[in-house]
């Protein structure tokens, strides 16, 4: 092979060689081109991430603003709601919007009034002239009528140059000072108690929800304060009034009881003196009568000795009646003296029964005794429970007809021992059984030629009520009667 044929040949291959070296670079370059071409679209997605991230950012950020003014406002209300529970003083209530919980609420101006009949009162307010609210008071005496549009509805301008559209509207634009307004009003379930007032100056910052929803609360609040503190002022007024009336009262009544002991006292001592003066005349009349009936003086003619009879018989129930009237009289005034000591109940019931016992023969009737076998000590005036027992017996067998029954019962309990006086007789009609412990009152069915006087069974009332225990009396018309009394045991 020649020389030239060599250089050829190292020339074809340099060229080759330098082919491949070529074609290797542009495949090189190629691969960095889409590698670049790759980093530029990560790169612009990047970018627009970034963008959406700062957007979150911010947007987050505003939401964390609005939070943390709710919560402010949160806290400004429930600060005020606190204060507000601790009194039930009306003005007191209102002076509890502190200047600080206003700007915390970023309220700039603020006022509550106060309806009082057809006049409207400024209570409290915050930055606003005096001179505004007096005018405000004075448009509501001369606009009296318009006064619905204040206490039913919510008056509230959150725009720029809104219009004028009723005339609190007008007044609040021409005289008070501010960008942003409203009038919420005051009321509670049962009133309209007045309106309040929340302004704003810069017109930058109207009002949004969560500032209309924190004062709607916070008037609902007040409302409720302010009803409870005229509710407790209702009561506490209402309950003093009771208060007097109730002394006025009992001191009438005092002063009538005082006038009924002295009428009843008058009233004793009328019954006494004039039965002290009847039972002299009565005793020697009695004493006549007798004399003359048992003919010491001389045969009398029949008819002359039973009338005679008669007078002396009228005369014995007379002296009755006037002894009984003088022992009430003297109970009532307290003049008669109870000798209350240890005596032997069964013993007394004995000595009482056998006075009785020729009336019991003579009606044929059948007296029991229902007394336990040993002795019943009791404390009592043994004189002046005899007498109960022979007023209650003497009805007993005056009122049961010939052939009936009568008990007399004595049932030791634990403390007392009770003392029943029980017959078959002819009863109480209910409608007297109420009345017959009254003096004089007798029974609408007992018989007009009944002796009595209706005074045995009031006497009997007095005598247990000064032994401090009471008569109690069942009865059934034609069936029988029972009274029941209670003794202490000694
Ligand atoms: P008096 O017996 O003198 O009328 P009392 O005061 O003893 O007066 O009794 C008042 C009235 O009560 C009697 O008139 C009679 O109507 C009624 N009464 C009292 N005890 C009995 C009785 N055991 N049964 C029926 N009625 C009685």
């Amino acid at each position: 092979m020649s020389y030239s044929n060599y250089i050829i040949l190292a020339f074809i291959i340099s060229t080759l060689s330098l082919s491949i070296v070529l074609y290797l670079k542009l495949k090189r370059i190629k691969k960095l081109q889409d590698y670049i071409r790759n980093l530029e679209v990560t790169n612009q997605e990047l970018d627009e991430q970034t963008k959406l991230i700062i957007k979150t950012d911010l947007e987050l950020k505003k939401i964390q603003e609005e939070l943390d003014r709710k919560v402010k406002s949160l806290s400004v209300l429930h600060n005020i709601a606190l204060l507000l529970s601790k009194t039930l003083d009306e003005e007191e209530i209102l002076k509890k919007i502190y200047p600080s919980f206003l700007e915390d609420l970023e309220i700039d101006k603020f006022f509550i009034g106060i309806y009082e009949e057809k006049s409207l009162r400024i209570k409290a307010s915050y930055n606003i002239p005096h001179t505004a609210l007096s005018q405000l008071e004075l448009l509501f005496e001369n606009k009296h009528q318009e006064y619905s549009l204040l206490s039913e509805k919510e008056i509230i301008c959150n725009a720029l140059n809104a219009p004028a559209d009723n005339i609190w509207k007008a007044f609040i634009l021409k005289n008070i000072k501010a960008s942003y307004f409203m009038l919420l009003p005051l009321k509670s379930a049962r009133q309209a108690l007045g309106i309040s007032f929340f302004a704003r100056e810069s017109p930058f910052r109207s009002f949004d929800e969560t500032d209309l929803e924190i004062l709607r609360l916070l008037v609902t609040h007040l409302a409720q304060s302010l009803e409870n503190a005229r509710l407790f002022e209702e009561a506490y007024r209402s309950r003093q009034e009771l208060d007097l009336k109730v002394g006025e009262r009992t001191q009438q009544l005092e002063k009538a009881l005082e006038e009924l002991k002295n009428i009843s006292r008058m009233k004793s001592d009328f019954v006494s003196s004039v039965s002290h003066e009847l039972r002299t005349p009565l005793t020697s009349i009695k004493g006549y009568a007798s004399l003359l009936a048992s003919e010491k003086f001389g045969k009398l003619p029949l008819e002359a000795k039973e009338r005679i009879q008669r007078i002396d018989k009228h005369a014995d129930h007379l002296v009755d009646m006037v002894n009984n009237l003088l022992d009430i009289a003297r109970i009532e005034s307290g003049r008669e003296e109870f000798m209350i000591k240890k005596e032997n109940l069964k013993e007394i019931i004995h000595n009482t029964t056998e006075l009785f016992l020729p009336q019991v023969k003579e009606k044929n009737l059948n007296l029991v005794l229902e007394l336990p076998p040993q002795e019943i000590p009791v404390l009592c005036d043994a004189l002046k429970i005899q007498r109960v027992l022979i007023n209650l017996l003497s009805n007993a067998i005056k009122f049961t007809p010939k052939g009936g029954n009568v008990v007399i019962r004595a049932v030791p309990l634990e403390k007392e021992v009770k003392i029943e006086v029980q017959d078959s007789g002819i009863g109480i009609p209910p409608k007297d059984l109420k009345k017959i412990f009254d003096e004089f009152y007798r029974a609408e069915n007992i018989s007009a030629e009944t002796k009595g006087s209706g005074l045995g069974l009031s006497l009997v009332k007095k005598i247990i009520e000064a032994h401090n225990s009471s008569i109690e009396v069942e009865s059934q018309t034609n069936k029988g009667t029972k009274f029941t009394f209670y003794l202490n045991r000694a």
